[in-house]
């Protein structure tokens, strides 16, 4: 299996590339993001204990997230490889991933991460706000606190990855072909 973890700060292009990478490399797309949205849509008891923090930009509990994949996971047993986007965003998400990948007798092939400076990031989630009116992209004050908990919580679990020699830094500026096209380089100098 080939499995893959997109990395970066909220705005950096992981669900666009995501959406690219899944089709060339016939990848799963797990973004806890997105099932965290459509949980909240459905008005699930997850989605309601979820909302309030994703409202204010907040990271939601370990258990959450972690119960989440471990389901999405196992109900993807015939997959070739999966893209992790915006999972692990803790230390302890990232333990809790290699035991789950750890049962399937599989394990984190590489982790990718788009690095774009925080200026970009703001213009581009403001951007995304207007046009998907997603309510977290509208408010800079919003931003600000997820590209803080980016900083303090998730950024440092590149030194994770790094000490399994599995990380790997892309420039996340420029078009989206461009980007895709750094990505699936450093791809395919690894598979
Ligand atoms: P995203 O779409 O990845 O930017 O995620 C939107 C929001 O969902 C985040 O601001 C968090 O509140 C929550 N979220 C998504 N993934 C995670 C995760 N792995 N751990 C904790 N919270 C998450």
């Amino acid at each position: 299996m080939f499995n893959l973890i997109l990395f970066g700060p909220p705005g950096a292009g992981k669900g666009t590339q995501s959406e690219r990478l899944i089709d060339k490399y016939n990848l799963v797309h797990l973004s806890t993001g997105d099932i965290l949205r459509s949980e909240v849509s459905a008005q699930t008891e997850l989605g309601l204990q979820a909302k309030g923090l994703m409202d204010r930009g907040d990271l939601v509990p370990d258990e959450i997230v972690i119960g989440m994949i471990k389901s999405k996971l196992q109900g993807n047993g015939d997959a070739t490889g999966f893209i992790f986007d915006g999972f692990p965003r803790t230390e302890a998400q990232a333990e809790a991933l290699d035991a789950l990948l750890q049962d399937l007798e599989t394990s984190i092939t590489m982790m990718v991460a788009l690095e774009v400076e925080e200026e970009e990031l703001i213009t581009r989630l403001l951007k995304r706000g207007a046009i998907s009116g997603r309510s977290d992209d509208q408010d800079k004050s919003i931003i600000l606190n997820r590209i803080e908990e980016y900083n303090a919580k998730t950024a440092p679990i590149k030194n994770y990855y790094r000490a399994q020699n599995k990380f790997q830094s892309i420039r996340g500026l420029g078009s989206i072909d461009e980007i895709f096209d750094r990505i699936s380089g450093s791809i395919d100098l690894v598979i």
